[in-house]
């Protein structure tokens, strides 16, 4: 099977953010056919959204699989399940814990359920920060563009890297 290169965001704002990031980590390298990469360090965000709720942790995965894309994001969703994770109407409320698919290769996903590149990646200082991190600085990101350029054009909205 080939082997593609995937980025996954991840965030948290409840139950100890930090734990439920290093234990989503865990759970993706346990999946079959997902092999970790690279793991940024964790930052810290205001919320997006309703703001009464608390600062989130984020950090970006890289990965390597061969898994379809919808697979994964099915695999994910039950992660995201697993560690307690409720469906609510408000958007972008809190949660134990958020896995979106940043990047699957270079591929355009446009499906009822899987967007890829996310929707939101090029604007959001939480994303573009830790993927600089673990991601070659001229990766090309369809549609969008690179990803050095997408980084000048961000500020950090309050994103702070976490010691
Ligand atoms: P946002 O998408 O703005 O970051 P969110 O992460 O809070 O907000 P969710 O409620 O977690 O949004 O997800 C809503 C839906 O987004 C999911 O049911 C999923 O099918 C869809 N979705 C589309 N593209 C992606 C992607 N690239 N990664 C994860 N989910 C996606
Ligand atoms: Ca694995
Ligand atoms: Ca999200
Ligand atoms: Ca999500």
């Amino acid at each position: 099977m080939n082997k593609i290169t995937a980025y996954i965001g991840l965030g948290s704002n409840l139950a100890t953010p930090k734990t439920q990031l290093l234990a989503a980590r865990e759970a993706i390298n346990a999946l079959e056919g997902v092999s970790e990469q690279a793991f940024s360090s964790l930052y810290s965000s205001p919320p997006m959204g309703p703001q009464d709720q608390p600062d989130y942790v984020n950090a970006v995965m890289a990965i390597e699989t061969t898994l379809p894309a919808i697979t994964l994001l099915r695999n994910l969703q039950q992660i995201e399940l697993a560690q307690g994770r409720e469906r609510k109407d408000e958007r972008w409320g809190a949660r134990t814990l958020d896995l979106d698919i940043i990047l699957y290769g270079e591929q355009l996903i446009n499906e009822t359920d899987l967007i890829v590149p996310h929707y939101g990646m090029a604007t959001r200082a939480f994303v573009l920060y830790p993927l600089a991190e673990i991601a070659p600085f001229d990766l090309m990101i369809p549609e969008k563009g690179r990803l050095d350029d997408l980084l000048a054009a961000c500020p950090l909205d309050g994103l702070v890297k976490l010691k």
